[in-house]
C-alpha cells in the first residue's frame, strides 16, 4: 500500500478526533476541533483548547483571540491559511474551564501524530498548557518570545492571544514577540547548517537571533 502524504494522515487523524471518546470532554462538546491549515510554511501554532465559538465552528481561533490572531500573523506577511494551528485538547472544556491533566493525557496522541505528519520547522505555543507540554517548568513571563532550539526546530513560547485581549501590555509582547519569527527563522538555517540542536547550543548567547538583520528576510525560508 502506498504511504500516505502529510495531508491524508492529518484527514485521518481529524476523523478519529471528531469520533474521539477517550475522556470527558466528548460529552459536552458541540463539533471537536483538530485543527486546521497548511503545512508549507512550516509553521504549528498550538493553543489551549477550543473556546464556545471554535465548539460551535469545528474550527480552531475563530473567535476574538482568532481575530487578533490573524493580526499577529499579518504582521509578518502571514494568514492563517499558510500555518497550521490546532490545540492541546481538541474538544472544550465546559465553560472554557482549564483542561485537565488527564483529558490533555488522553489527547496527547493526536497532537504527537500531527507533529510527526506535518515536522513544522517552528512550532509556536500558544498559552501555559502548550507551553508546559514543550517548556516543561518555564514561566511565560520569562520566556515568551525566547526560542528554544531542538529536534531540528524552534520552539517558541508566545502569550495565548486570549490574554492579549485582556492586557494592551501582553497585545504589546504578542506583537513584538512574532516580529522575531524571521530572526528564529535565520538562526534556525543557520543552526541546520551547522548540523547540530542541542539545547546547550540553543541556550548560549551566541544562539540568540539578530533580530534587526533577520527582519530583512522574508518568511518564505521554509
Ligand atoms: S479532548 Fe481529545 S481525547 Fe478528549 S474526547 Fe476530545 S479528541 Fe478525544
Amino acid at each position: 500500500m502506498a504511504e500516505q502524504t502529510p495531508e491524508q494522515v492529518l484527514e485521518d487523524i481529524g476523523a478519529e478526533v471528531r469520533r474521539c471518546s477517550a475522556c470527558r470532554l466528548c460529552e459536552k462538546r458541540t463539533k471537536a476541533v483538530p485543527g486546521e491549515g497548511a503545512l508549507k510554511s512550516g509553521i504549528m501554532l498550538i493553543g489551549e483548547g477550543p473556546g464556545f465559538n471554535e465548539d460551535q465552528q469545528g474550527r480552531p481561533f475563530v473567535g476574538p483571540a482568532g481575530k487578533l490572531l490573524e493580526e499577529m500573523l499579518a504582521a509578518v506577511g502571514l494568514h492563517r491559511e499558510q500555518v497550521f494551528i490546532t490545540n492541546v485538547v481538541k474538544c472544550r472544556p465546559p465553560g472554557n474551564r482549564d483542561p485537565q491533566p488527564d483529558e490533555i493525557a488522553a489527547c496527547n496522541e493526536y497532537l504527537d501524530r500531527q507533529l510527526a505528519a506535518i515536522d513544522p520547522r517552528i512550532v509556536i505555543t500558544l498559552g501555559r498548557f502548550s507551553l508546559a507540554r514543550f517548556f516543561s517548568g518555564a514561566k511565560i513571563s520569562a520566556v515568551h518570545g525566547e526560542p528554544k532550539f531542538a529536534d531540528g526546530r524552534a520552539y517558541v513560547p508566545f502569550y495565548h492571544p486570549a490574554a492579549g485581549l485582556r492586557s494592551p501590555a501582553i497585545k504589546q509582547m504578542l506583537f513584538e514577540d512574532i516580529q522575531k519569527l524571521p530572526a528564529i527563522a535565520k538562526r534556525l538555517k543557520e543552526l541546520q547548517a551547522q548540523g547540530h540542536f542541542d539545547r546547550q547550543e540553543a541556550d548560549s548567547a551566541d544562539a540568540a537571533p539578530d533580530t534587526e538583520e533577520a527582519n530583512t528576510d522574508q518568511l518564505s525560508l521554509f
